[in-house]
């Protein structure tokens, strides 16, 4: 029978080891690999570091390390478990793998840079393990999102379920801006809200809902009415912009704001039985002035408070603004920058068409002038719709 002793040599006589001084200047282009255990991981690693404890290697490493072909830099404590782990990565087909001696201990006295990693708690773990089981989220997409900041305009039909949305899923920091009080009127689509209440204004309503739904959450409120004189300051530092206005005098204003900040919008909108949304990228797509140049005339405007809409349709729309938002915080998939996505809630049916950014576009085109943030209309206050 086989001691621990000879099966390390073994595994040690198939890799290859190197000191940590011949790999230090692979930090931040190659991969590392950390298989030490989570409260040894936590209190420090190689900056950058993948980790996967030794007993998960063979079931996770394939979903987080996708190129086989791609060099690794596998290190422990000390040098023996990073040995079976070297072994087991080129079983499963990877091709260069080094494995360090000495280890984490060593690395950490010769002097070379380490940092303690941002960890997500054990409540955290707990309540985003949905996340976690999705390589495309993990552990690194989850403190992403708790680090992201999203600013809602209006926390009204749309604004209601992507807020809840976002804030369920760990998106961190969430701004909103409303400047109206709720009605019991909202309730049939404002799900945000409730009867307890109605006098009160939407963005505390908003506060309390979100604050109970998930203590992660750090929620800012905006009571002002969204203008030229303030919108570049409430923007700025936010990742992206959730717009669910109604009115198109705050849609262009939003649109040249976010321009000159480089932010991207998702834009929804509703009217009657129907939604759509899409996502402005700035310079990247179309913008809303690629897709709307001119506001129609105030007569054939749908906007402000008096069209009807059908409950729950908001919640679509809403819900997609808030999955699109997720998507471009994390980097994955496909978004809606390029294409606006439509519903019809009465034919049950979803539409995409391709959305082109306009060379004469008078905002983001290449013979744009210069952006400059007015106020279009004072009729239709920014309100959620
Ligand atoms: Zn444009």
């Amino acid at each position: 029978m086989a001691t621990p002793r000879d099966l390390l040599n073994a595994a040690k006589a198939e890799i290859t080891e190197v000191e940590p001084v011949d790999v230090v200047d692979l930090v931040g282009s190659t991969i590392f690999l950390d298989v030490r255990e989570p409260d040894e991981y936590e209190q420090g690693a190689v900056p950058g570091a993948i980790h996967i404890p030794r007993g998960h290697l063979e079931f996770q490493v394939e979903g987080r390390i996708l190129d086989k072909a791609a060099k690794v830099v596998v290190y422990c404590a000390g040098g023996v478990r990073s040995a079976f782990a070297a072994k087991t990565l080129q079983d499963l087909g990877y091709v260069e793998v080094l494995s360090v001696n000495g280890g984490f201990n060593r690395w950490k006295d010769e002097g070379h840079p380490w940092s303690t990693p941002k960890t997500l708690t054990a409540d955290q773990r707990n309540r985003y393990q949905r996340h976690l089981l999705l390589p495309e989220v993990g552990e690194k997409g989850q403190l992403k999102l708790l680090e992201s900041k999203v600013l809602m305009l209006g926390a009204g039909g749309l604004g209601s379920p992507s807020a809840l949305y976002l804030a369920a899923a760990g998106v961190g920091n969430i701004g909103i801006i409303d400047m109206d009080v709720v009605d019991e009127s909202n309730l049939q689509r404002q799900v945000l809200h409730n009867m307890d209440r109605i006098g009160e204004r939407k963005v505390d309503s908003a506060k309390k809902t979100l604050n109970n739904l998930n203590p992660d959450l750090n929620v800012a409120t905006y009571d002002v009415r969204l203008g030229a004189d303030n919108v570049l300051d409430i923007i700025d530092g936010y990742d992206v912009i959730v717009d669910g206005t109604d009115n198109f005098p705050t849609r262009y204003l939003v649109n040249d704001a976010s321009l000159l900040k480089s932010i991207p919008v998702v834009h929804g909108s509703i009217f009657r039985f129907e939604g759509q949304v899409t996502v402005f990228d700035p310079y990247n797509g179309a913008c809303y002035r690629c897709m709307i140049p001119e506001p129609p005339p105030a007569e054939l405007a749908p906007s402000c408070a008096e069209a009807g809409v059908l409950g729950v349709l908001p919640g679509i729309v809403g819900s997609i603004q808030a999955l699109e938002t997720i998507k471009l915080l994390l980097g994955i998939g496909d978004t809606l920058v390029g294409r606006l996505l439509t519903f019809d809630a009465l034919e049950e049916t979803f539409r995409t068409f391709n959305l082109r950014r306009d060379p004469a576009c008078p905002a983001c085109g290449e013979h744009a002038g210069e952006i400059v943030i007015a106020e279009y209309d004072d009729l239709c206050m920014p309100h959620g719709s």
